[in-house]
């Protein structure tokens, strides 16, 4: 059967050569697997008709049985279209064609009875359905559509080529009927028991064609349970197999490096949060196992500093580690914290970056190998090959989510034994997400600020009061504090963005002129030497304003700079503009994050402005943002770094299914540690289809 689901798709009847490579390019369906899992987006009821003297503009999908009056073409050019009259005895209403007129007014007979089905419109004040499904009445009847009509989605492209959600639901009939009796079971059957899951092939039949609500209910739990089970069930085996397999690198004592900063150095008090954390950490790496840990924490917790501390431990036991930061930006200014922070204690630390000059460079290559270097931070430029460690105890990384999985192992095997891996992360992750992304680490939360700070004030201003916003520019500059500018940078409008930055630039340059004012402007089109030059005379207080695309998203502090203003704020996700805000609030003054919109929103951009404006809390924002994103939002998927893409489980809706799903994973393993048992086998297997899967899809992106 395995090999039956894997036939290419152009096999199937009425798909062939030119519709597979279609199917292939726009939706990834390739094979007849592919498209069973290729699962609708909603249901209509096809068991309820309207009459046409019900119908109104603000319905949404609907039925009608009727009769075609008559046909007429109006317009012409691009506007050319076929205006179809459809009547039943209460009244009559049009049907619009803008595409295929001569082929569709062929294919149909007035005074035959039909039933058509789409969503009224309003067009040139008379309702009417544009390009409705229309079926003869008695063939519909033959059809046996299920009562709910399963919706998928599809492309431009595939729109243009007639591939149409319907067409893609009578593949999915023909392709049921293919393999109908022959899918194999992909739960055993004891789980398919004590579970009360329905069987596979009854769920996929059912999510194409549900016979009724509760069993299309049945069949979507079953096939969410599975998918997030896969998934717990292999991040809990690799966890439990690393724990089985690694010794880790004891970190026995806390010495004098650390002593020492934190009783003549550390000038506050850490948190608790940090305090809770650092012994979350030190009992890891106390322990004899390997610590792979994820320190998430809002930005500006504080969590740099843990990062030091764990690092001063891993130097008292006569380990080195390394700190690896996304950008070379970031790189340095941790470098610059941290020196500043170790001034007085003896510790050889160094920078690493592509932009280190060779001969630099090979001190540090040579240092390394020797072990006179303890602390080395950097860019990416710290997994190459000819980094070599001599003895590496401790690898911390920074912003995680910019770096891949396969970078993560890269570091691992710096060292014969694993290194302890502590992954810092500002975006605060929501549960579920956490354990989906992360569910073979450890968490620790610093869920508190360090004291003092004021927390940053949040308005929402339209386009027309930008003169209101440059006088209070104006103020906080008189005031001594510096400005960020923002503006989105995506990249299907990239150009358009880039004119927008530039004529914002240049309007800024007008109200702010020099030599009164200085401006600086970072983008991503500019050379990395250029922009650092930009950055650092903004860092060192020589520019007021910072006028910059998202470049200057991740990690930054400026304690001066209190002013955030975020250009087409609509624009941004609810993430990215929690990330943006978190530049300023950095220092003891009063921040404020300006959100400049135009009045032009949709309801989701106005929700996520208001959630903005509402909370400062990360953890909210992040479960509202998880919330907004509708399933299937590839972007989104992206962004947050899902490494395998979701075919019906919502991380957003289906936390509960997903808690359930780890706990029944955690319950096997109990049992049977490494799915030994031959009741377990197939559970291996599907594992080892799952990471084949995950491997096929980080080669292509
Ligand atoms: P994060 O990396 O979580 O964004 P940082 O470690 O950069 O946060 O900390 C932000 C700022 O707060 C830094 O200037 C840091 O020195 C300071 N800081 C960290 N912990 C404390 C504390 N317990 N009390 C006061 N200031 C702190
Ligand atoms: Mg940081």
């Amino acid at each position: 059967m395995g090999e039956l689901l894997n036939q290419e798709i152009k096999y199937l009847k009425g798909v062939g050569p030119k519709r597979a490579q279609l199917l292939g390019k726009e939706l990834n369906i390739h094979t007849l697997e592919d498209l069973v899992y290729y699962f609708p987006y909603k249901y209509v009821d096809r068991t309820k008709f309207y009459r046409i003297k019900e119908v109104h503009g603000n319905l949404p999908y609907i039925q009608i049985r009727g009769q075609i009056t008559g046909f007429r073409l109006s317009g012409g050019g691009r506007a050319k279209r076929l205006i179809a009259s459809f009547a039943d005895e209460t009244g009559a209403i049009e049907l619009i064609w803008f595409k295929g007129l001569s082929w569709i007014q062929k294919s149909l007979k007035t005074g035959q009875e039909y039933v058509v089905f789409g969503k009224p419109t309003l067009f040139s004040n008379k309702v009417n359905l544009i390009h409705p499904e229309i079926e003869d009445a008695g063939k519909l009847e033959e059809m046996h559509y299920s009562a709910l009509q399963a919706f998928y989605n599809t492309t431009e492209k595939l729109k243009n080529n007639y591939i149409t959600s319907r067409v893609i639901h009578k593949l999915q009939a023909n392709l049921l009927q293919l393999i109908d009796g022959k899918i194999a079971e992909t739960l055993p059957a004891y789980l398919i028991d004590e579970l009360n899951l329905l069987p596979l092939e009854e769920s996929l039949v059912n999510i194409h064609f549900p016979q009724n609500t509760k069993l299309l209910k049945r069949s979507q739990s079953r096939l969410k349970f599975e998918e997030l089970f896969y998934i717990q069930l292999n991040l809990l085996k690799q966890k439990n197999f690393r724990k089985a397999t690694f010794q880790g690198h004891h970190f026995t004592k806390v010495g004098d490096y650390f002593n020492n900063f934190y009783y003549k150095n550390l000038s506050f008090e850490l948190t608790n949060a940090q305090k809770r954390v650092l012994k979350e950490i030190r009992s890891d790496v106390g322990s004899g196992k390997q610590m792979n840990r994820l320190l998430q924490g809002d930005v500006g917790s504080g969590k740099t500093l843990v990062a030091l501390m764990t690092m001063l431990i891993a130097n008292d036991n006569q380990y080195q580690s390394c700190l690896m930061a996304p950008t070379e930006i970031l790189a340095q200014q941790h470098f610059q914290t941290i020196a500043r922070f170790l001034k007085g204690i003896d510790i050889r630390i160094a920078l690493l970056t592509g932009s280190t000059k060779q001969a630099e460079r090979n001190i540090i290559h040579e240092d390394l190998q020797s072990g006179a270097l303890q602390l080395l931070i950097g860019t990416h430029a710290l997994i190459e090959e000819t980094v070599i460690f001599n003895n590496l105890g401790l690898v911390i990384i920074d912003e995680q989510h910019r770096f891949g999985v396969a970078q993560r192992a890269k570091l691992w095997k710096k060292n014969p034994q694993p290194p302890h891996v502590l992954i810092m992360t500002a975006t605060p992750i929501p549960r579920t997400l956490a354990l989906t992304l992360y569910g073979d680490l450890e968490v620790s939360v610093i869920d508190e600020m360090p004291p003092g700070r004021k927390p940053i004030k949040t308005v929402h201003y339209y386009d027309s009061k930008r003169l209101r916003l440059f006088g209070f520019l104006k103020e906080q500059i008189r005031e001594g504090r510096q400005v960020y500018i923002v503006y989105p940078l995506i990249k299907e409008s990239e150009k358009m963005d880039y004119k927008d930055l530039e004529d914002g630039y240049e309007s800024i340059i007008r109200d702010f002129p020099p030599p009164k004012y200085a401006v600086s402007i970072v983008h991503g089109r500019m050379k990395s030497g250029e922009k650092e030059i930009a950055m650092n005379y903004f860092i060192s207080g020589q520019t007021h304003i910072m006028v910059a695309t998202t470049v200057i998203e991740v990690g930054v502090d400026i304690p001066n700079a209190t002013v955030m203003v975020i250009e087409s704020a609509e624009r941004f996700g609810l993430s990215q503009l929690h990330q943006l805000r978190g530049r300023v609030g950095r220092g003891a003054a009063q921040s404020y994050c300006i959100l400049m919109s135009s009045t032009k929103l949709t309801s989701e951009a106005r929700k996520r402005i208001e959630t903005m404006v509402n909370t400062n809390d990360g953890f909210e924002i992040a479960e509202m943002d998880l919330k907004l994103r509708g399933p299937g939002d590839l972007e989104g998927t992206q962004q947050s770094g899902i490494p395998f893409d979701l075919k019906i489980a919502n991380l957003g809706q289906d936390g509960q299914i997903l808690q359930y799903a780890r706990d029944v994973a955690d319950r096997i393993l109990d049992k049977d540690p490494l799915l030994a048992e031959a009741k377990n086998q197939l559970l291996v297997k599907q594992i080892h289809k799952l990471t084949k899967r995950k491997f096929d899809w980080s080669a292509i992106s």
